[in-house]
């Protein structure tokens, strides 16, 4: 087969997995724009951050200069459950496209809750436990944060209320399941428990919900809950930070194969495993020690990079988050019914959104049924299931990888691998059933997303 002598899987040993995270805003020349905050439009100090995150986390969020953030025992040790995850050298995928690249990818569902969440997950449990708090609220989309949050909560004997986008409450009821099993409780959003909630839910009573609305429901529950914070699973600085774990472990099993990639690809939602991944590579690059390509792939029907604007928007439908400047589609855009392939977050991290903005990082959107096809190629060849999400970016990697066939060149491709779609075979069925369709948001239907833009 290959021509490559690299194992299939290779492994770290538990002694080298990284001891601490790296924070590439060390390492960027222009940092991240601040949150402001959305009545002054100044920037958010930490003591106006504290009614809603945790302290160190908030310590973490701020921090754009330390490089090296040392990670706790207790998430180490954690970490040695599931980590470190094998970075697989994907021949039989190779084999069937007939192609000269080489192709890897970092397989982050090795954990009950099937995705590269828990990595944040445990890092924020952990900071809201050593706090002293009762417990954490969040929303949950697909559930995959969801499920994350509630392992490592269970796992800290911390409570965990969970919001989650409507859609998915009644589409996903084992997702749901789980997390009740780890001891969350789960409400479906828009929900009458909070004033937001009931808010929206007046002025549109049929709503299948949204990521943006089940946060302003998190946020606000615990701003008003005595002894809560409110955690995110992806887009902030700080997730970013924990999910540079999977970057970090990237690289150092390439670099036990003395392989340097040329192509870097992930799916990017709220961009936290994209920007785990890229960040040591990216660093290398911000330091002009390498150069990478690095492609962000996000789905045609909500595309925050492709066709975004860069500005400050608010994090949730509510408006009761802080202002962020990101590349977004405005926080009232609804990803169309049809959408079944997750990453359908409005907003995008602020750290991707300047490395994109100052063109050091690609992006490419890609069709659902395109996403599909790539998924059931990569499920045939390689034996595991892909989440939706994760299989934005195995579709990238085979259209790199079926360039190289035409050229003749022997690239080396290296994307990750999120996690499985054990949940999301209703997606799976409209694609077998080939009832799946494409929706590609008019320039129209963005227009509206951007007219509900803040004004700064
Ligand atoms: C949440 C999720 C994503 C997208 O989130 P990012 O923050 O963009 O990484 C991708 N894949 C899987 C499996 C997920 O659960």
């Amino acid at each position: 087969m290959s021509k490559l002598k690299v194992p299939y899987k290779t492994y770290l040993s538990e002694d080298e997995i990284p001891k601490s995270w790296y924070n590439v805003r060390g390492d960027m020349k222009t940092k991240p724009a601040p949150f402001l905050n959305p009545g002054t439009h100044q920037p958010m100090s930490a003591d106006e951050l504290r009614p809603v995150f945790c302290d160190e986390l908030i310590k973490q969020e701020l921090d754009n200069d330390t490089r090296f953030i040392e990670i706790p025992d207790e998430i180490y040790e954690f970490y040695k459950m599931y980590r470190p995850s094998p970075l697989v050298h994907a021949e039989f995928l190779e084999k069937a496209l007939d192609t000269p690249a080489h192709i890897f990818y970092k397989f982050e569902g090795n954990n009950t809750s099937g995705s590269h969440k828990l990595n944040s997950a445990i890092a924020q449990a952990y900071y809201a436990k050593k706090q002293g708090l009762k417990g954490v609220t969040t929303e949950t989309g697909a559930g995959q944060w969801g499920t994350a949050l509630s392992m490592a909560c269970a796992f800290f004997n911390l409570d965990l209320k969970v919001f989650m986008v409507k859609v998915s409450y009644e589409q996903k009821p084992f997702r749901r399941e789980v997390m009740r099993t780890y001891g969350a409780s789960v409400t479906p959003s828009p929900s009458d428990t909070t004033e937001v909630g009931r808010k929206i839910l007046a002025e549109f009573p049929g709503t299948n919900g949204s990521l943006g609305c089940a946060i302003s429901e998190a946020v606000e529950t615990a701003v008003k809950t005595e002894g809560y914070r409110y955690v995110l699973g992806s887009v902030l600085n700080q997730v970013l930070l924990h999910q540079s774990i999977i970057g970090l472990e990237t690289k150092a099993a390439l670099d036990k194969c003395g392989i340097k990639p040329d192509i870097i690809i992930g799916c990017a939602g709220g961009g936290s495993n994209l920007g785990g991944l890229i960040s040591p590579f990216m660093g290398e690059k911000l330091r002009g020690e390498a150069d990478y390509r690095i492609i962000a792939v996000e789905p045609a029907s909500c595309p925050s990079f492709t066709r975004g604007r860069y500005a400050y928007d608010f994090a949730d439908t509510g408006m009761v988050c802080p202002l962020a400047k990101m590349y977004t589609l405005g926080h009232d855009f609804m990803p169309s019914p049809n959408h079944a392939g997750g990453l359908r977050y409005h907003g995008m991290s602020p750290i991707l959104s300047e490395l994109y903005d100052e063109g050091l990082m690609e992006a490419v959107a890609v069709e659902q049924t395109k996403v599909f096809e790539a998924a059931e190629q990569f499920a045939r060849t390689e034996g595991i299931l892909p989440a939706p999400e994760s299989s934005h970016a195995i579709r990238v990697a085979i259209d790199e990888a079926l360039k190289c066939k035409e050229t003749g060149e022997e690239k080396t491709i290296v994307f990750g691998l999120t996690g499985t779609g054990y949940f999301d075979m209703v997606a799976y069925q409209s694609f077998n059933d080939k009832t799946m369709s494409d929706y590609i948001p008019t320039d129209e239907d963005l227009e509206k997303g951007f007219a509900g833009l803040p004004k700064i």
